[in-house]
């Protein structure tokens, strides 16, 4: 039996990271959650997630410094990521696709299905 994917989902808004994780957790997915960036780097560093879903407005630790702090560990600088987001700017688009985000969605886009699917494209590449 193939191995779970552990995805690392990463949200400020605890109702919208529930229902990611029911998602997740329904296409089998092995779930592990943080609420802000700090918090999502410790879990990545010490659980190796195969994916990582970040948010990117969070107060205190956002996803850009998140991503920063992933990119310039040695542990954690390859695993993929895709970024989610509220606001459609095309500078953090470039910030994020910059530092190699895989895709950058946002949210009101897309159902919570179709950000599982948007990730298991990316899983098959
Ligand atoms: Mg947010």
């Amino acid at each position: 039996m193939p191995k779970t994917t552990i995805i690392l989902l990463i949200d400020d808004d605890q109702i919208l990271l529930e229902m990611y994780e029911q998602k997740f957790k329904l296409a089998k997915f092995d779930v592990l959650t943080a609420i802000n960036g700090n918090e999502g780097f410790k879990i990545a560093t010490a659980k190796k997630p195969d994916f990582i879903l970040t948010d990117l407005v969070m107060p205190g630790s956002d996803g850009f410094e998140f991503l920063s702090k992933l990119k310039r560990d040695e542990r954690t600088k390859n695993i993929p990521f895709i970024t989610l987001t509220n606001l459609s700017s095309e500078s953090d688009k470039k910030e994020v696709m910059k530092k190699g985000s895989l895709d950058y969605l946002v949210k009101s886009n897309f159902t919570p299905a179709q950000v599982v699917e948007k990730v298991k494209s990316k899983l098959k590449k």
